[in-house]
């Protein structure tokens, strides 16, 4: 009898075969997959999917879970047929903007550690030669990237778990989930209930349905998407068969949303260029007898929304002149708000989990995870951006979910910046300072729907004022992009006088009752049971040591904690720590609060006549807080600042939010003081080396690596989460660190995900970057090897091009922390 627990997955596609294939691999042999459909071709995507997989993705993560599949599946074949193809990927360009972000493409791949190259247009018609060169002006080839035959790789899945012991069960439906006591206890199938003690969704496109069985929203929406093959091709003939398949790169044309690959005489089109299908699950039709050409997943083909991507492929490959479309179908996939996949636990079910909205390019890599938080409680690589509870509550409703999972579909192969925001929905949260920073022209990107001003156009006649050495320099026309001068203006001012910053769209949560202390110390670095007004900066780990977050947390009152958090993952996490203990309630009070951080060396001239708190240096010393009013205006101060001068994060309930806006504003009219928006704010906070959870650490790394040592307090307290792991021997013993850089010339501002070289070899990537304003040349922060000393060249590829930096000690700006403390 097996002593691992009872999982069944359910959905036989391609990441319910690798999920069933890693967990059985890790000795977890209690393994059941159930299908609907027959097996191994289950009619859903996977059945159809012509399988190109090309690695590169602005996402690490993603990079890595596509690199994972392309090694897995290269080493497995079904009866000597192969699963993986590597013909190579072949990106063109037919823009100079596209050949620009092919470039930028290439700086992610060297950072990934994944071989790719720009190459000329001669080079691009040698690697395709059904290519016409005059349409384009140089491509990205990949050489490891090609061909996944997913339905074949789900069969030799398939075998490969069967011999360690998992059973597969097509033609079972799944209709219901059992749950006792709000944990799994099996699911209800048309041939009766199939006890567990995990189940695991890998329902694709129909993962909503499954979800909604126990309560669980997923937020995806299956979309269809056109897929042709022609008849065969003159010039392809004699040049692959039936089993080789292809020999040229798989191709993309990114410029007109279209995807090319060979089967055997024939092209394969792919296109993303038509309307937007959404599809309701109402809808697919009704198929008995599955095969490559009937499954639910395949929708008649619409000719009319193909026909100008017919046009465009007979210009890039006009061998197709010589041939016609043979066979097309309306494909079904799911799309998410993010774009990214849906992986997770259900908040309310225990032993719920999903993996879902995964292509076939990064399934393995999943599959690898949900494996790996199974088996041992953490994925090695980092799932930030897959967590299904990585959304706003907004963000999982219908609406949302399907506006913005279309407009995913339409802007797939853009080029899309990463400042960009979002066009539609705007305006979903707004701060109650939103009228006053309108009328001072603030310029809004959005943040988790939050409108958040980027720079005030009202400071726009101060950047005349700028002193010479503050002026900035002029940037490219990539990192000018969403971005304006006015930041160097909004920076000065903070750091000589005083600014206002709104910082109402970071998460506060709320967490309470006779626990509460204990739940906190429990979860994070630091020490909570601190005198009542005490603040502190803190991680929450995981087991091994990684950082799963930083939070500054108040204590306001004995039982009564507010916690400055990252965003939904950390609710997530206090909210199951919650549970867990009965008596703390956790509540997200970001929605009904604001704040305003009020920085500068003017800050106690303008805050401390409003108020009846001392706010004396001695009165409300660093990482303290006090509970006043401000001009009337009931508030929490809390002495702290990411922008590394004097002042306080002032808080206060949502209805007071304009009225704290107007009386701050009002007496820092003397002073000098201005609105300030998030350029000017994320240069500083730089300039002081305070990092950014997500983007500079997450819990791929230790507090040591990246600098966050001094968060870790292990002699002051009792046990908490990942206490083991840092205190091992050796645990401060590091081989990679989050390095701060500044560019040599002065003005080439990068933005993130660049690739590093030390000594001419790719040896890390960027996490956040900046113009620097106040020591005058931009800033980047790199995960690089451990001891390089200040001083040590290094080079940023931007753009192709070389950017020559030097490792700086750190912080940049007020090391001895006298502008703070004072
Ligand atoms: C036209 C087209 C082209 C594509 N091209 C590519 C490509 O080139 N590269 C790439 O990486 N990706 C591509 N994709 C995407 C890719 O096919 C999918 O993302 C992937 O196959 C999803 O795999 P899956 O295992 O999650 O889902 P599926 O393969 O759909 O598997 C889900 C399974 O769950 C089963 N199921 C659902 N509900 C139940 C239930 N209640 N009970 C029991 N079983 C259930 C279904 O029968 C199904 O077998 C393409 C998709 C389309 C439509």
């Amino acid at each position: 009898m097996s002593t691992t627990p009872r999982v069944v997955v359910i959905g036989a596609g391609i990441v319910g075969a690798n999920l069933a294939d890693e967990l059985t691999a890790r000795g977890w042999t209690d393994v059941t997959v159930l299908d609907q459909g027959p097996l191994p071709l289950t009619g859903g995507s996977t059945s159809h999917a012509p399988g190109l997989v090309f690695q590169t993705n602005a996402s690490k993560t993603m990079s890595e879970f596509a690199s994972y599949t392309v090694e897995k599946f290269l080493a497995l074949e079904v009866d000597g047929a192969w699963c993986f193809n590597q013909v190579g990927g072949l990106e063109v360009a037919t823009t100079p903007e596209r050949l620009a972000d092919l470039h930028r493409k290439q700086g992610w791949a060297a950072a990934r550690g994944i071989p790719a190259e720009v190459v000329d247009v001669d080079e691009c018609a040698r690697r395709h030669p059904l290519m016409d060169p005059s349409w384009i002006l140089g491509g990205l080839h990949t050489p490891t990237d090609g061909l996944a035959k997913a339905a074949r790789a789900v069969t030799a899945l398939i075998r490969r778990a069967e011999s360690r012991g998992a059973v597969f069960r097509g033609s079972t439906r799944v209709t219901g989930v059992a749950q006792q006591g709000g944990r799994v206890t099996g699911v209800e199938t048309d041939h009766g209930l199939v006890p567990a003690d995990i189940v695991v969704s890998c329902a694709g496109f129909w993962g909503r349905e499954l979800g909604e069985m126990v309560g669980m929203r997923v937020p995806l929406l299956p979309l269809a998407h056109q897929y042709v093959v022609t008849g065969q091709v003159p010039d392809l003939v004699g040049r692959n068969d039936e089993l080789v398949e292809a020999r040229l790169p798989i191709l993309r044309h990114q410029d007109q949303d279209l995807y090319y690959r060979e089967h055997h005489d024939r092209i394969g089109i792919g296109s993303y260029a038509h309307r937007p299908m959404p599809v309701s699950l109402a809808e697919l039709p009704e198929v008995s007898d599955v095969s490559e050409s009937r499954q639910p997943s395949m929708l008649p083909f619409t000719e009319d929304d193909f026909a100008p991507q017919w046009e465009e492929s007979r210009l890039l490959l006009p061998s197709l002149n010589d041939t016609k479309i043979d066979t097309g179908f309306n494909g079904i996939f799911s799309f998410t708000p993010d774009g990214g996949p849906l992986v997770g636990e259900s908040a309310d079910v225990a032993g719920f989990w999903i993996a879902e909205a995964v292509w076939v390019t990064h399934s393995a890599g999943v599959a690898r995870s949900v494996a790996q938080l199974l088996v041992d409680g953490r994925s090695e690589i980092e799932l930030h951006g897959c967590s299904v509870h990585r959304f706003e509550e907004f963000q999982l409703a219908d609406d949302y979910v399907a506006e913005t999972s279309q407009q995913n579909f339409v802007e797939i192969y853009d080029v899309v910046h990463p400042l960009q925001p979002k066009l539609s929905p705007r305006d979903v949260r707004t701060s109650p300072f939103h009228a006053r920073q309108t009328e001072l022209g603030a310029v809004f990107l959005e943040a988790r729907g939050w409108e958040r001003p980027q720079w005030y156009e009202a400071n726009a006649p101060l950047v005349a004022e700028l002193p010479p050495e503050w002026q900035p320099p002029a940037r490219d026309a990539w990192s000018a992009r969403f971005h304006s001068p006015i930041a160097a203006v909004e920076a000065w001012r903070t750091r000589t006088a005083v600014a206002m910053y709104d910082m109402t769209s970071l998460t506060r949560i709320e967490v309470a009752g006779p626990g509460a202390c204990a739940m906190l110390d429990r979860l994070t670095t630091g020490k909570m049971d601190k005198s009542v007004g005490s603040v502190t900066y803190t991680l929450a780990l995981d087991e091994a040591g990684g950082i799963r977050s930083d939070l500054t947390v108040a204590r306001l009152g004995a039982e009564l904690f507010q916690v400055g958090a990252n965003g939904p993952l950390d609710l997530d996490l206090l909210r199951r720590a919650a549970a867990r203990t009965g008596d703390v309630t956790v509540r997200d009070v970001s929605g009904g609060t604001c704040c305003i951080g009020v920085w500068g060396p003017l800050a106690r001239d303008l805050v401390a006549p409003l108020t009846s708190a001392d706010l004396s240096h001695e009165g409300l010393k660093f990482f303290r807080c006090v509970q006043t009013e401000i001009g009337g205006v009931p508030v929490t101060a809390m002495r702290l600042s990411y922008v590394g001068e004097l002042g306080w994060e002032i808080y206060t309930t949502a209805g007071y939010g304009q009225r704290l806006w107007d009386v701050l504003w009002r007496a820092g009219q003397p002073l000098g003081v201005v609105a300030a928006g998030r350029a000017a704010f994320n240069s500083l906070r730089l300039e002081k080396g305070y990092r950014s959870w997500g983007a500079d650490m997450t819990t791929e790394h230790s507090p040591y690596e990246a600098g966050l040592g001094f968060a870790v307090r292990p002699s002051t307290k009792g046990d908490f989460v990942g206490r083991d792991a840092v205190t091992a021997p050796g645990a401060q013993d590091v081989t990679r660190s989050l390095t701060c850089l500044t560019v040599d010339d002065g003005r080439s501002v990068v933005l993130g995900h660049e690739p590093v070289l030390v000594d001419g070899e790719p040896a890390g990537y960027v996490t956040s970057a900046a113009f620097g304003h106040t020591i005058g040349r931009p800033i980047a922060y790199a995960w690089l090897p451990a001891g390089l000393a200040p001083g040590t060249p290094v080079e940023i590829r931007w753009f192709g091009h070389p950017v020559r930096a030097t490792v700086a000690s750190e912080p940049l700006v007020d090391p001895e922390m006298a502008r703070i403390r004072r």
